[in-house]
């Protein structure tokens, strides 16, 4: 079966007839035939998005009911826990106990929590200093949103994004990545069965031209997108012909300075897990680990240690603690970061290659891998690999390690692990980057700001703050003189 496009609350072939493949990560073998949205898809999904937002059904809805819609999603979500997990875990190869656990549970709290957020969007009384005036401000839907989204948490980040826009009234068409596109179709799926009316959430699958397409239309008020740095440039580019409203969420190089009073052990456990969640295909993954010189060897010694204990295997068997990569361009890509930093003379300390063993031979699986000695002018050091290679730094004084953190083209993340209450605050405020942790692993939660400084992106999702980027605000003026 080829799973369809949902336009106008119907399920359609791609209006070309064209199909893609997505496959399963775990033994590089197809999962699931899916239709390949292109320009005429995006024209019918913007022209029913339109309508629907233009629609009394929608347009006239209270806030009330709009809340009620969003929390009923939630439920369904909860209803379906299991299964979209599954699914998920089969198309995007995560741990199932990830999946489960955070990918489809943040999603029905963000849908809660959104549902909380529709009967609150308010105006201002503004302090004016004209005579006989009233003024105030409304909050209005933007109108179209199109929401693009990468395959590395697909369910979670279509509803971080889905969930806010519907709140303040907008209507969306969703494009989820080509290579996971399933949950977000099931996500679809259940917004038509909540009774979100039909046309107020489009679905397209399809790859960068549908994105493109999406980009382009001058019918689309914005686009809010999560993914590459180099493709959310080339979508502010595009965006700036009609100056659409853009959100971008994009790469990340998460440092990580482990200072001389920390818990190395606290440490190992905490970097590991934020360096190798989703098999280190997490924009805040932590990455480059800079260790106090006095603390570097006993640190690098227990993380690679503990590294080679983790279980690599199919998400869905219950043991594994790294899945494989998501396909077989992101394994390369890996493989081609890790053979760069051995050439450019960093220690590998372990790992550095595919994980071979039973069941491991088809999949994408990619083992651990820990360097050592590497310097901050090193390829690993610099780009964004989104794979699970752990990069070891040492330094001496807090100037320094603070400039060097600092000195990238990202800011989207950072931890610091230290027991020191003034060298945690005295850090968090140094540290360029839009999410500082102090002795955390990597968190997302709906009432927390989510976005970066730099090549990380523009504007913040989650919070409040995704209320204002889903929303215009408009200013009225009433004479109030007799
Ligand atoms: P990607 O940029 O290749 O693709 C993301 C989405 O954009 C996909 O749906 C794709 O089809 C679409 N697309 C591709 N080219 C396009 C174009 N020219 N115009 C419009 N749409 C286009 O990203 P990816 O490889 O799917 O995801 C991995 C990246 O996502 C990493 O860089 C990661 O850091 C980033 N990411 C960031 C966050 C965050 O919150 N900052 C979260 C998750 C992932």
């Amino acid at each position: 079966m080829t799973e369809k496009l949902l336009i106008a609350g119907e399920w359609v072939p791609a209006a070309s007839g064209a199909t893609s493949t997505t496959y399963d990560p775990s033994t590089a073998s197809p999962l699931a035939e899916f239709a390949e949205a292109g320009p005429a898809d995006v024209d019918a999904a913007v022209a029913a998005a339109r309508s629907a937002f233009e629609d009394p059904a929608w347009r006239d809805l209270t806030p009330d009911a709009r809340g009620r819609l969003l929390w009923k999603v939630a439920d369904l979500i909860e209803r379906d826990a299991a299964a979209i997990a599954e699914l998920e875990t089969r198309d995007q190869g995560q741990p199932i106990a990830m999946s489960t656990g955070v990918n489809v549970t943040l999603a029905a709290q963000v849908f809660r929590y959104y549902a909380g957020w529709a009967t609150k969007i308010e105006g201002k009384l503004s302090s004016v200093s004209v005579p006989d005036t009233l003024h105030y401000t409304r909050r209005e839907p933007l109108g179209v949103v199109g929401l693009i989204t990468p395959w590395n948490f697909p369910f979670a980040i279509a509803a971080w994004k889905l969930a806010p826009a519907l709140a303040t009234g907008n209507t969306v068409v969703l494009k989820p990545a080509e290579q996971t596109p399933l949950s977000t179709l099931r996500l679809g799926e259940l917004c038509v069965e909540a009774g979100i009316p039909a046309g107020v959430v489009n679905v397209l699958t399809g790859g960068p031209e549908a994105g493109k397409a999406l980009v382009a239309h001058r019918g689309v008020n914005k686009i809010s997108f999560t993914g590459s740095t180099e493709v959310g440039q080339q979508i502010a580019a595009a965006a700036a012909i009609d100056l659409k409203r853009v959100g971008l969420e994009l790469g990340g190089k998460a440092p990580s300075i482990i200072t001389r009073g920390a818990d190395i052990d606290a440490a190992v456990i905490g970097n590991l897990q934020g360096a190798l969640f989703n098999t280190g295909q997490a924009c805040g993954a932590y990455t480059r680990f800079y260790v106090d010189s006095k603390r570097a060897d006993e640190f690098t010694e227990k993380i690679a240690a503990a590294a080679q204990t983790l279980k690599v295997g199919p998400g869905l068997d219950f043991d594994t603690v790294l899945g494989p990569l998501v396909s077989q361009e992101q394994l390369d890509r890996v493989a081609g970061y890790v053979d760069g930093g051995v050439a450019q003379g960093a220690q590998l300390v372990t790992g550095g290659g595919r994980a071979s063993g039973p069941g491991l031979d088809a999949g994408y699986f990619f083992s651990p891998t820990v360097f050592s000695g590497v310097r901050d002018d090193m390829t690993i050091a610099r780009e964004e690999i989104f794979g699970p290679v752990l990069s070891i730094f040492s330094y001496d004084d807090e100037d320094e390690v603070v400039a060097r953190a600092n000195a990238t083209d990202y800011g989207l993340a950072a931890v610091v692990w230290t027991h020191d209450l003034t060298e945690a605050h005295r850090l968090a405020a140094r540290i360029q980057a839009g999410t500082v942790f102090v002795n955390q692993l990597p968190l997302i939660d709906p009432g927390a700001p989510w976005g970066g400084f730099g090549l990380s992106g523009w504007g913040r999702e989650m919070g409040t703050f995704a209320l204002d980027e889903f929303t215009e605000t408009k200013g009225v003026w009433v004479n109030l003189a007799r």
